[in-house]
């Protein structure tokens, strides 16, 4: 039997892939054609963008609302839940609390794109713009579940969390039963901490890779460390990745410690690069956090021949605006 890794069994894995079916879709993995040749190697492609919400993070945040209302019953929610979020997270915990018949509070930090606000109005969750960063909004949040009774839904730092964003693990040790290698966007390490979970405990021989940005990237200072470390949050076209890890970090750090192989760093020019490629040789639309993987293989010249490799083409929430960005900085 294996242990659990920090509250992320294969037990709680495969009770995340019940509680998640038809409520978030098990996405396609696909063989990219261009990349394959391009780099002499099977390259797979996780399609995350596939998902109503755009992005994975709907695994998790069905995942441990599902779980809680299965464990203490719906009553114990009625306050509501709430998170704070760079987007994603919050549209997810959106759509899951409406399907689940739960009410939302989102709160968001300023440097969230416009396009990712209104995302998750038009879902029925309530938005709150408060601080520069998601520790600040973070703030608000703890005042809403110690004043107003709601329940924390985070973003990352959660075992039902990580084991609902590990159930990609799973598909993609069905799909793919001989992957050598997983490219992961490494940010809170609820992504990469699950897929990586549910592949060490079927399959160790698969490398988990995992890929943060050049700045602002609170994972890679945190496990240089040994303990979480707080980072300014910089502007970035990958969006999705910024943010910290949390001062209190229970779970994902040293989840993520046990299970990555190896981790890089990208930097934007490269994942301007990236994001251009897959729209133009895959045509499909990604933002930035989606496309680090094709990124960090470029930038590190990284030897993967003969190789059969997949990409966590994690979330499409890119703005045109910032989609106009990587290209001109790209220069094509
Ligand atoms: C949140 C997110 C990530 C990173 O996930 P973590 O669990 O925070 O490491 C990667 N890509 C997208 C699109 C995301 O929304």
């Amino acid at each position: 039997m294996t242990l659990p890794r920090h509250g992320v069994s294969l037990c709680s894995l495969y009770q995340a892939r019940q509680r998640i079916a038809g409520q978030a879709v098990r996405t396609p993995l696909v063989r990219s054609p261009a990349l394959s040749a391009r780099f002499d190697a099977e390259i797979l492609l996780k399609l995350e963008t596939l998902q109503p919400t755009g992005a994975f993070k709907l695994r998790g945040a069905t995942n441990m609302i599902a779980a809680l209302i299965e464990r203490h019953g719906r009553d114990a929610l009625r306050a509501g839940v709430t998170t704070a979020s760079t987007g994603n997270h919050g549209r997810a915990v959106a759509h899951a609390a409406a399907h689940l018949g739960v009410p939302a509070v989102i709160c968001l930090s300023r440097l969230v794109p416009a396009n990712k606000v209104v995302a998750i109005e038009v879902l029925g969750a309530e938005v709150r713009r408060v601080g520069r960063n998601q520790d600040e909004a973070f703030i608000e949040v703890a005042r809403l579940v110690d004043e107003e009774g709601m329940t924390l839904i985070p973003p990352f730092d959660d075992a039902l969390v990580a084991a609902g964003q590990g159930t990609i693990g799973l598909e993609l040790m069905e799909d793919a039963p001989e992957l050598d290698r997983v490219f992961v966007g490494l940010s809170g390490g609820g992504l990469l901490g699950g897929i990586g979970a549910a592949i060490k405990a079927i399959r160790p021989a698969t490398r988990i890779t995992g890929v943060s940005l050049s700045d602002g990237a609170a994972m890679w200072k945190s496990l240089q460390a040994g303990r979480p470390v707080e980072v300014e949050e910089v502007a970035s076209l990958a969006d999705s990745l910024g943010g910290g890890i949390g001062r209190d970090n229970r779970c994902t750090l040293a989840l993520a410690r046990e299970v990555m192989d190896e981790h890089f760093q990208v930097s934007e020019v490269a994942i301007a690069h990236a994001m251009v490629d897959i729209l133009e040789h895959e045509k499909l639309l990604v933002e930035g956090a989606a496309a680090v993987g094709l990124a960090a293989i470029v930038e590190h010249k990284l030897d993967v021949r003969g190789q059969k490799v997949a990409l966590i083409l994690s979330g499409n929430g890119v703005a045109l605006e910032t989609f106009d960005r990587a290209r001109a900085l790209a220069g094509r």
